[in-house]
């Protein structure tokens, strides 16, 4: 069922002039090849595939598909570069490498924001003031790590274990880049780098960044393609898989190394339940729930997707949440105004239609605020579901879009059963002014990150990953290093 009311409060009437953020702070090069022991270098086979503004559907380049005798070269300098230079350096120098790509990360930050949102389709505000101080603080908190690995409490002397095979997805595409790089190069591993078929631009930039750091050859490698070069780099002569994306990816390279050596973890997906008490303050919850799943357009793995709302406040606070919603700005993701940007492809784009298809079969009522889309490119309006039940699709499956699944609670105990009835366990949210409340609800609930009246909040020094098949392992903080070194914990 759709809903077609509008708020009955009157919305933001304000007209906003277009505020463009210029794009020619960026060179975009026509063809990219394979960044590959320190130099950009040919494909072995003659593939290439064109990568798009999703907001535009204009090609933006050709890049390289690395062939799996590509992954062989890319590992072979890899390892060679980490047992001949990288892994005798001392930490103290190593961090000084660290360091420098930190600083030129901050000081191209603009130029690599533009090309993130051309590139995925995430607004410019977003890229700006999110992705970017992230990417380059990663870098710095890693380098600061990188001489005191003897205090990190895994040992007075804990080893690299070789080379690290990393296979990263689109949605945050140079951030995760800087979650997957900095603590291996800091531990002393080095790199071969796959980043996702529709975002390789940030991750070439950066190989240009590290070039332009003088790191040592072969240290960090960035191979592109698709699924069949990931599948490639998983099966090569890896020492650690490193992997973000969908559970059913993880699942299959988990069955792949299932048997090797190799060491691996997945960050994988999430349906997060975002938990508003009665007593909450309404004005900040309202914020953080639209921060929660309409940031980066829904597609974040720690997404606030699915709400729950105690049942005596429901009522006024759908009402506040649609008239917030009809004030979100949604259209070029490079203008400054914009809140809601474009998807990132076609085949995302089907997949969203479809599930929110399926809530409106299965019973849910639909709404969306009134919201044009641009006639060119991948776009989906805010949409809330209500009245949903625990055993739809829409509430149970990875949406990976603007999409808000509602349901409501009684008791705090209603709440944590709704909230951990789901395969996965990335993060949550609880909103309440009670602090007692709160770490009752942290401790029951089964995700590995739970945010108290906020949601979507990001530190290098914290901690990030997932219970169940949201995937194991952790990013981020002194735990972050783990996964990289030879210990046992
Ligand atoms: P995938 O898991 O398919 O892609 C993630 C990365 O893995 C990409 O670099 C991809 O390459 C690569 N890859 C694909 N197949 C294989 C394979 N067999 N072996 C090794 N690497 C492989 O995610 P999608 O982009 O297809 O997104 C699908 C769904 O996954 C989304 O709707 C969302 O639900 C979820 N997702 C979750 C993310 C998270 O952060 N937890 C991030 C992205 C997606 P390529 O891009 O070329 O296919």
């Amino acid at each position: 069922m759709t809903d077609t009311t509008q708020p009955t409060t009157p919305t933001d009437g304000f007209v906003y002039a277009p505020a463009p953020q210029a794009t020619d702070v960026v060179d975009i090069r026509s063809s990219y090849g394979l960044f590959i022991d320190g130099e950009f270098v040919a494909p072995e086979g003659d593939g290439f595939r064109k990568t798009v503004n999703p907001a535009t559907e204009e090609v933006l380049a050709e890049v390289a598909d690395a062939s799996p005798a590509d992954v062989q070269r890319a590992v072979a300098a890899a390892r060679r570069a980490q047992t001949e230079v990288w892994g005798p350096m001392p930490g103290s120098e190593r961090a000084k490498y660290l360091y420098r790509i930190a600083r030129l990360i901050a000081e191209r930050s603009r130029e690599l924001a533009v090309l993130e949102t051309i590139d995925n389709g995430k607004p410019i505000r977003e890229s700006r003031d999110s992705d970017l101080p992230l990417v380059s603080a990663h870098f710095f908190y890693y380098a600061g790590w990188a001489d005191k690995l003897g205090y990190a409490g895994y040992g007075p002397d804990p080893q690299p274990l070789g080379v690290a095979g990393q296979i990263i997805p689109w949605n945050f595409p140079l951030l995760m880049a800087a979650w997957k790089l900095a603590p291996a190069l800091a531990t002393g591993n080095t790199v071969v780098l796959k980043p996702a078929e529709t975002t390789p631009l940030t991750a070439l930039h950066l190989a240009e960044i590290i070039q332009q750091a003088d790191l040592p050859p072969g240290v960090v490698n960035i191979i592109t393609g698709a699924g069949e070069t990931g599948q490639a780099l998983v099966d090569a002569d890896v020492d650690k898989v490193a992997f973000t994306g969908s559970t059913a990816v993880g699942k299959a390279i988990q069955r792949s190394v299932a048997g090797t050596a190799k060491s691996l973890t997945l960050e994988l997906g999430g349906k997060a339940a975002n938990i508003v008490f009665d007593d909450a303050p309404l004005d900040q919850a309202i914020e953080g729930i639209v921060n929660g799943i309409f940031f980066n357009q829904g597609h974040v793995c720690c997404a606030g997707s699915r709400l729950l709302v105690q049942e005596s406040i429901a009522e006024p606070l759908m009402e506040r949440l649609r008239t917030r919603l009809s004030t979100l700005r949604l259209g070029d993701p490079m203008d400054k105004n914009t809140d809601i940007g474009a998807i990132n492809s076609a085949e995302q784009l089907e997949r969203i239609t479809a599930l929110a298809s399926a809530g409106e079969e299965e019973g849910a009522t639909r709404w969306s605020p009134a919201c044009d889309l641009p006639d060119r490119g991948y776009w989906f309006p805010p949409t809330i579901f209500s009245g949903a039940s625990q055993s739809m699709r829409i509430a149970r499956e990875e949406i990976f879009g603007p999409v808000l699944t509602t349901m409501t609670f009684r008791t705090p105990d209603e709440a944590v059963a709704k909230a951990n009835n789901t395969p996965y366990g990335l993060s949550a949210g609880v909103w309440t002014d009670k602090g007692s409340r709160i770490l009752w609800m942290a401790q029951q609930l089964k995700a590995g990150v739970v945010w108290s009246n906020t949601f979507n909040r990001f530190d290098p020094t914290s901690p990030f990953g997932g219970y169940k098949e949201s995937g194991f392992g952790r990013e981020g903080g002194r735990q972050g290093l783990a996964p990289y070194l030879e210990v046992t914990i």
